[in-house]
C-alpha cells in the first residue's frame, strides 16, 4: 500500500487518473474484504450526506464570499435530491451541522455569537486554518431569509416531510475539528448537546455521526450522549462493520459521490458504481456511498439518477438492502447477539 502511494504521487495527474481507471477495470479496485464475516442476508448498501452549507468553509483556504456561494448551492441542489431520493424510496442519512437546524440566531450588543459555547485553541489542520478571530466570527447572528447559506431550518422541514423515511445524524454544531488534539472533552459534550437541542426543537433524535473532515476522536462524548455509530473509511472500501472500543459501531466508507478530477463520462462513472454494488451484494459486506448536496451540476443530473435506479435494481433483485447508518447498527448489534 506505502508502495502504491508512493509510486500514485510521482505520477503526473492525468497518469493517475489512468491508473485508477486501470484499477477499476482489472478488478483490482474496490478492494473487497473478503475474510469479514457478514452476519446479513444480503448486501447493505448506506448512503449519507454531510449536509453542512457555509459552515464547512469557515477559516478554510476558501473565501468567505465562496463559502456563503458553496452553501447556496446546496440550498439549490436539496430539493431535487430529495425528489430523486423519493422517486427510488432511498433513504439517505443527513449528517447535518447543528446550526442548520435553526431558522435564527442572535447575539447581545458586545457578545460573540454563540457566547455560552466553548471555542477550540488556534490551531491548523489539513482543512482548516483557525489563527486569529474567534471560532463563530463568520456566524451572521441573523436569520434564514437574511442569510440562506447559514440557517437551513426549511430545508430540515423539507427532509422530516420526504417519503424516503430519511435519518438525520450529527455532523457536531459548528463543523469543528473534533480530534482529542484540537477539541477538549467539554467542547465536544457542548458540541453534542447543541446539535442535539437543535435537532430536537424540530422533534428529530439523531444517534449516528459523521466526523467532520474525517477529525476521529472524543468517542467517550459521543458513548456519553447516546450516539451508537460513526462513518470511517477503511483498509477496503466493501467491508463489514466492527464495534470499536467504546461500544460504538464503525460503519465503512466506500466511495465519495461526485465528479471526478480526470473528466470521466457518466458511462464509467455508473461503471465503477455496478462494480461497488455487485460486491457487495456477492459478499453480503456493506457498501457505504457519501456524497456532499452540493455536489456539482454535470454530476447532480447525470450520473446521481442511474446511480439511484441502478441501487433499486439490486434491492430489487433482492441483492441488497438499502440502510440508514443508524438502523445499520442497530441491525448490526442485534445480530450479534
Ligand atoms: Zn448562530
Ligand atoms: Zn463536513
Amino acid at each position: 500500500m506505502r508502495l502504491y502511494k508512493t509510486i500514485r504521487s510521482l505520477l503526473s495527474h492525468r497518469a493517475r487518473g489512468r491508473l485508477t481507471k486501470l484499477l477499476y477495470i482489472t478488478g483490482l479496485k474496490p478492494r473487497v474484504n473478503r475474510n469479514a464475516r457478514s452476519p446479513f442476508k444480503t448486501g447493505v448498501v448506506v448512503l449519507s450526506a454531510d449536509f453542512e452549507m457555509a459552515w464547512a468553509f469557515r477559516f478554510s483556504r476558501t473565501r468567505h464570499t465562496e463559502a456563503v456561494e458553496a452553501g447556496l448551492h446546496e440550498r439549490k441542489n436539496l430539493p431535487l435530491l430529495l425528489e430523486l431520493f423519493d422517486r427510488h424510496s432511498i433513504p439517505v442519512t443527513w449528517a447535518t451541522v447543528g446550526h442548520l437546524f435553526l431558522g435564527e440566531c442572535s447575539k447581545a450588543q458586545g457578545e460573540t455569537a454563540h457566547a455560552g459555547m466553548p471555542r477550540p485553541a488556534f490551531f491548523t489542520n489539513k482543512n482548516w486554518s483557525f489563527t486569529s478571530g474567534d471560532w463563530y466570527e463568520h456566524d451572521p447572528c441573523s436569520d434564514l431569509l437574511r442569510d440562506p447559506a447559514w440557517y437551513a431550518s426549511d430545508l430540515v422541514d423539507q427532509i422530516l416531510k420526504s417519503r424516503a423515511g430519511h435519518e438525520f445524524g450529527c455532523h457536531t454544531f459548528s463543523h469543528a475539528d473534533f480530534t482529542y488534539s484540537h477539541c477538549s472533552g467539554e467542547m465536544a459534550d457542548a458540541e453534542l448537546d447543541a446539535s442535539i437541542a437543535a435537532a430536537l426543537s424540530k422533534g428529530i433524535s439523531m444517534h449516528s455521526m459523521v466526523f467532520p473532515g474525517g477529525t476521529f476522536g472524543n468517542y467517550e462524548s459521543l458513548v456519553r450522549k447516546g450516539f451508537t455509530c460513526y462513518r470511517q473509511p477503511m483498509k477496503y472500501h466493501i467491508d463489514m462493520c466492527h464495534t470499536d472500543q467504546h461500544g460504538l459501531v464503525v460503519i465503512p466508507s466506500s466511495i465519495g459521490l461526485g465528479r471526478d478530477h480526470y473528466g470521466w463520462d457518466s458511462k464509467f462513472h455508473l461503471r465503477i458504481i455496478e462494480k461497488f454494488l455487485a460486491a457487495a451484494a456477492r459478499h453480503r459486506l456493506v457498501c457505504h456511498f457519501w456524497f456532499h448536496p452540493s455536489v456539482d451540476q454535470w454530476y447532480l443530473e447525470n450520473v446521481m439518477p442511474s446511480v439511484l435506479s441502478l441501487i433499486e435494481v439490486y434491492r430489487d433483485r433482492g441483492q441488497v438492502s438499502v440502510m440508514t447508518m443508524g438502523d445499520l447498527a442497530d441491525e448490526y448489534i442485534r445480530l450479534q447477539r
